[in-house]
């Protein structure tokens, strides 16, 4: 995957897709291996909006089943599985607990109820079926759990992912496919044709340059700037999303073995504390906000309600300067009549515009795939070229050909010859799939490279040129908060490693 903005510009593309985030990235894989030609931009890194900040779950959702959401979990449990076939080496089965208290907002049996429609709803592509926890099992297990008033417990399964880097892997998929994709390239003004879209003027903020790209169809594929990408292609309704701001924090690794799904004792919210890179993670916050999706900020208020719902099940408790780092994001949700921020859609929707503009809206990353395949449907259409979808047994692209335990351990020895010890060969295949010998080729230019970036921590300096010449890293953040996920819990290498 190469930058090169000069693509965009001299010829007339099928589809331009404003985003870079994971709606845009499905978008333009599906619509490259339907054969149209595709355009992708984003003003920032890839990635760099909601699809690098959220809580990096690949699941059905069982909260939603709650507001009835039937539908949507069927939909997300079911892709799901179609992920962890095509991305196996960055979608994971990950283990939940669900610990029973007394006197808890939902009782037992409605858990236990919800939990075996989770089951029957995920059908085939369920990893494991859900089963009852007794207390004494959960505290022999998990001795941090607070033990007064819990009266068991349950366990089931769904999946964890790295946002960003499935982000970009779709992406390189995507380019290895024919679409011309540019990072840090701001659409400004559309172009129109008697009355239609015709293209767009862009910056490229790297080449510090405009240009004029043009399409026969547009995508605004741009999250949470939805409304305002709109609003520069001249429409004038009122906004389409109501965001809402979800930060979390990452703390010290607190439970390695599963991740725990707990109900905030302040309000009876659903929040998850899962084991992520070596650290814990915990979170969300979902509220209304007046801040905008390039201002956003993390408050110590916010941060204080995170550790309150730690420290209300699980010992030792933390505090404030436990927190290693956090993250903010906009969930780009449907505006709908009311109701409270967590009961707001998840569903999608694809807004078409008088001037031809289609706006894709709302969603979750889970369900990216199927999103991408019904606008990719009604792009085709407006092409007049109905072509079928491919993407349900596409591999990403460094997805190994075969599945499991046993493809890692092949991949891992493959590594062997450069030199690498077991745990670098083998996060260096977690992270890059069959692409890790790639990477590793770096070393024969300098062995030096595979020395890791923090010591004690996975990620190596030899992943640097790889990400540049073949993931279109950029700067500094491009490296350390999205491709590798370092510097969002060791600030330090922020100011250390590189220059920019
Ligand atoms: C806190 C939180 C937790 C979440 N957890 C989960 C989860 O665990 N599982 C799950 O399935 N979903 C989760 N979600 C939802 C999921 O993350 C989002 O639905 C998804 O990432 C949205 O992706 P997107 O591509 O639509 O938007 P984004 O990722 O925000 O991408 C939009 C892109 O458009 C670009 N852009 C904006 N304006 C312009 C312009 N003028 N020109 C060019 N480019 C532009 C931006 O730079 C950005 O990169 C979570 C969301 C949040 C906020």
């Amino acid at each position: 995957m190469k930058r090169n903005p000069d693509a965009l510009a001299g010829r007339t593309f099928d589809l331009l897709i404003i985003g870079g985030g994971i709606t845009g990235a499905g978008v333009a894989l599906d619509a490259s291996l339907r054969g149209f030609r595709v355009a992708l931009i984003d003003k920032g890194d890839f990635a760099s909006g909601t699809s690098s900040v959220s809580s990096k779950l690949i699941h059905g959702g069982l909260r939603y089943l709650e507001h009835g959401g039937f539908h949507l979990v069927y939909e997300a449990l079911h892709e799901r599985g179609v992920l962890l076939q095509n991305a196996p080496h960055l979608v994971r089965p990950l283990r939940f607990i669900l610990p029973f208290y007394r006197g808890g907002r939902l009782a037992p049996w409605k858990w236990r109820i919800g939990l075996t429609f989770y089951d029957l709803l995920a059908g085939r592509d369920n990893i494991r079926r859900s089963r009852p926890l007794s207390g004494p099992a959960l505290c022999r297990e998990f001795p941090q759990l607070h033990g007064s008033g819990l009266e068991g417990g349950a366990e089931f399964f769904d999946a964890q992912m790295d946002d960003s880097r499935l982000c970009i892997e779709v992406l390189k998929t995507a380019a290895a496919q024919g679409a011309v994709l540019a990072n840090y390239v701001e659409v400004t003004t559309f172009e129109l044709r008697q009355g239609e879209l015709a293209g767009v003027r862009v910056q490229d903020h790297v080449g510090k340059r405009e240009l004029l790209v043009r399409a026969r169809q547009i995508l605004n594929a741009t999250g949470p700037w939805v409304d305002s990408v709109c609003r520069l292609a001249g429409e004038t309704g009122g906004p389409k999303l109501q965001p809402t701001k979800g930060v979390h924090i990452i703390v010290p690794a607190r439970i390695r073995q599963a991740a725990f799904l707990l109900l905030h004792p302040q309000d009876g919210r659903v929040l998850f504390v899962i084991p992520w890179m070596g650290k814990t993670l915990i979170g969300t916050t979902d509220s209304f906000t007046q801040e905008g999706p390039d201002n956003l900020s993390v408050q110590p208020d916010e941060i204080a309600y995170l550790l309150e719902a730690h420290n209300h099940y699980l010992n030792p408790p933390l505090k404030a300067e436990d927190v290693q780092g956090s993250f903010v994001g906009l969930r780009p949700l449907i505006r709908s009549v009311s109701g409270q921020p967590s009961s707001l859609s998840r569903e999608f929707h694809l807004f078409e515009s008088a001037s031809g503009l289609l706006s894709a809206a709302g969603g979750k990353y889970t369900t990216y795939r199927r999103m991408a395949q019904e606008i990719t449907d009604v792009v085709a259409r407006r092409l007049g070229k109905p072509r079928r979808c491919r993407t349900k047994h596409f591999l990403l692209d460094g997805a190994p050909p075969e599945l499991g335990q046993e493809c890692v351990a092949n991949e891992t020895n493959a590594l062997e010859g450069f030199g690498l010890s077991p745990d670098s060969a083998r996060h260096l295949v977690n992270r890059y799939g069959r692409r890790a010998r790639d990477v590793a080729e770096y070393l024969k230019q300098d062995p030096a490279l595979g020395r890791p970036i923090v010591p004690g921590e996975p990620d190596l300096r030899v992943e640097i040129p790889y990400q540049r010449e073949h993931e279109m890293a950029l700067f500094r953040d491009d490296h350390l908060l999205r491709r590798m996920r370092l510097g969002m819990y060791h600030r330090e290498v922020m100011n250390g490693l590189f220059s920019s």
